[in-house]
């Protein structure tokens, strides 16, 4: 047995993460009373949710009609019918308050003429049940939305005295015999120190695993922590197979260009300068869904139409649009373009290509954002003491689609939505669970193992080939033959990790040892992404089958849950939530209007 000794720290809630649902989540719990401890790998700020881009949508009607029911039906429709409906609801029903609350916590929008939060178009988000025009519903401060939110609920945490720790790693769940989560194990990366959180409710707020594919828009710290800690746990994944890919990730680095940039009238060319949308999607064309968007491009591509020396991408252009509009609306990507692409936006289209980018699948949760442990009889059998939200969890409002924009709101909805759950089920009162001694000793020889590693495979060789694969047999167009290799392949790749080198054998700022920890977490991600898709003989979302080119309600409006124990995957199958949470005669929404039919834009 590993011999380390560690702090114990004894907190009511300890949150792991401080991106937008992380800190949401810890500012709620905190302001409720309860001694919140927030855990964070990285310095809050520079959470992933700092990149986000475009917006948050809400149906405020600052800028023409619109109502929770019509953004409930579009986000329905997003998702393929995969979403839950109950946690559907209470996104569009909660969101307007959610943001007016960040407007009161500071954050500076963007504002129209008379001084109200200034809202742009999105894709998918439309008037009518889908029947009207687009509708401005994405809430705006500039193009760095996720930038002023991440830093205004940050002030707010300090205010309501969150304790944060940061730059420690969290390693392990501290799971008790009667399977109630009791804690975290946490790796101090600046000195070495190990560190046990020991609390009556754990939050997992560890964000998406777009590094589990080589072209992403996330950042590298993306690398699905909660998820790996979850597996390990015994607990499963849910509908890993359904990855989004923005359509306008800039060629060759992957950073994103933002939804908003066709929100404020950009548009889509191929070789042949046609606006190619228009052919595929005549009423929505630019602004359709995602998904849709990606496939279209991919489309162009493979039938010879792509832009540039080899063919391979498509052109964004935003140079028709007027360069004040660009300066005030769009500084960011106007910069990133530069950077990244060489491109002067007032003047010549950027290179774009489909991107990893987003992450439906997660950790299940119901739309209190406590995780379940499904069993046949009981598939809504909540795991105590543990609970999951963002990008880390799935409610699940996305489905097999996530609208742009849909994914801020989820942050601050559902992590608030925790901590008002939490402030009902843990008693300040009551003593903490007794750590339970197995648990710990064996995340400690897990970490200890990683560190001695002394295999032949460095760990970027293998994190490169996972990627690869990922990139190859998972992506925007599948099929039975690229899957059943895929799952080969990884397989194969997984079984590596026994025969991984790290180098470095130190305990303080050992970046080696903190890739391979997190290579092991995206392991299992990736493990669950490939094999879902494998198995899912049918088109939804963003998981395109070419073999199953139709959606099959009949057999798979179901979520698919994964176990996965070291290189194998175990896969059963949980009911979508059809109900509502308000009855139709108590004000709530027709569910004729939200009946399944096809996705069209
Ligand atoms: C470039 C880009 C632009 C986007 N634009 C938009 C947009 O305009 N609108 C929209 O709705 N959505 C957008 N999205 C999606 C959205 O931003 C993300 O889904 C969301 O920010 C995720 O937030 P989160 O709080 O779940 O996780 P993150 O912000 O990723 O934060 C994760 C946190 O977990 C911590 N963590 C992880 N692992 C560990 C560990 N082992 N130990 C300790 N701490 C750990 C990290 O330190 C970090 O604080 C965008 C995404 C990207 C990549």
């Amino acid at each position: 047995m590993a011999a380390y000794e560690y702090e114990t720290h004894e907190y009511d809630v300890v949150v792991v993460g401080a991106g937008g649902a992380g800190l949401r989540a810890t500012l709620g719990m905190a302001e409720q009373g309860l001694r919140t401890a927030c855990v964070t790998k990285v310095f809050p700020t520079r959470s992933h949710t700092d990149a986000a881009q475009g917006g948050i949508a809400a149906s405020l009607s600052n800028m023409g009609p619109d109502n929770w029911q019509w953004h409930m039906y579009d986000t329905v429709k997003g998702s393929d019918w995969l979403g839950d409906t109950d946690a559907m609801e209470y996104l569009a029903r909660e969101a307007p308050k959610a943001v007016y609350e960040l407007e009161h916590y500071g954050v500076p929008f963007s504002r129209t003429e008379e001084g109200k939060i200034y809202q742009r178009p999105f894709g998918g988000h439309t008037t009518e049940f889908g029947e009207g025009p687009p509708v401005q519903r994405t809430c705006a401060a500039a193009d760095r939305t996720g930038h002023a939110i991440l830093h205004t609920l940050y002030g707010q945490s300090l205010k309501h005295n969150a304790e944060f720790y940061i730059e420690y790693f969290a390693l392990d769940l501290i799971m008790g015999d009667d399977g109630a989560c009791q804690g975290v194990l946490c790796w101090k990366l600046d000195d070495g120190t190990l560190h046990l959180f020991n609390a009556k409710m754990t939050v997992l707020a560890t964000g998406g695993y777009g590094r589990a594919y080589f072209s992403a828009t996330s950042a590298h710290t993306c690398t699905g922590d909660g998820g790996g800690m979850v597996a390990r746990a015994g607990l499963p994944l849910q509908d890993m197979e359904f990855v989004q890919f923005h359509p306008t990730g800039i060629y060759g680095s992957g950073c994103l260009i933002t939804e908003g940039a066709r929100g404020e009238g950009g548009y889509l060319t191929n070789s042949e300068g046609e606006r190619f949308m228009e052919r595929y999607a005549p009423t929505y064309k630019d602004l359709a869904s995602r998904d849709v968007v990606s496939r279209c491009m991919t489309m162009e591509i493979r039938e010879g139409r792509g832009v540039g020396a080899e063919g391979d991408h498509i052109y964004l252009h935003l140079n028709h649009l007027p360069p004040e509009t660009l300066a005030e609306r769009l500084p960011g990507i106007s910069e990133s373009a530069r950077i990244f692409a060489g491109v002067d936006v007032t003047k010549e289209p950027i290179p774009v290509l489909p991107t990893v980018h987003y992450n439906m699948g997660g950790i299940p949760t119901n739309y209190w954002g406590e995780v379940l442990n499904p069993t046949q009889k009981q598939p809504d059998r909540v795991a105590k003491g543990l609970m999951a939200v963002g990008e880390a969890g799935c409610a699940s409002v996305h489905g097999a689609n996530r609208l742009g924009s849909n994914s801020l709101i989820d942050l601050v909805v559902f992590g608030r939505a925790a901590a008002i759950r939490a402030g009902e089920v843990v008693d300040p009162n009551d003593p903490n669970p007794t750590p339970n001694q197995k648990s710990i000793d064996k995340a400690l020889d897990r970490f200890d193992e990683f560190r001695h590693a002394n295999g032949t495979t460095p760990t970027a060789d293998l994190r490169l080939e996972m990627q690869k694969t990922m990139q190859q047999d998972a992506a925007v167009f599948r099929t039975d033959k690229t899957l059943a290799e895929g799952v080969e392949k990884m397989t194969a790749v997984a079984a590596k990790m026994d025969d991984l080198k790290v180098t470095d054998r130190s305990l303080v700022w050992n970046s080696d040892l903190m890739e391979t920890l997190e290579l092991a977490n995206l392991m299992p991600n990736a493990l669950a992404t490939i094999h879902g898709a494998e198995a899912r003989k049918e088109s939804r979302g963003a998981h395109a089958h070419e073999d199953y080119p139709d959606r099959d309600d009949e057999n798979w409006r179901v979520h698919t849950l994964a176990k996965v124990k070291d290189t194998k995957v175990t896969l059963t199958y949980r009911p979508v939530h059809l109900d509502p949470l308000t009855k139709e005669d108590e004000g709530g929404i027709d569910l004729k209007k939200i009946a399944p039919k096809a996705r069209v834009y």
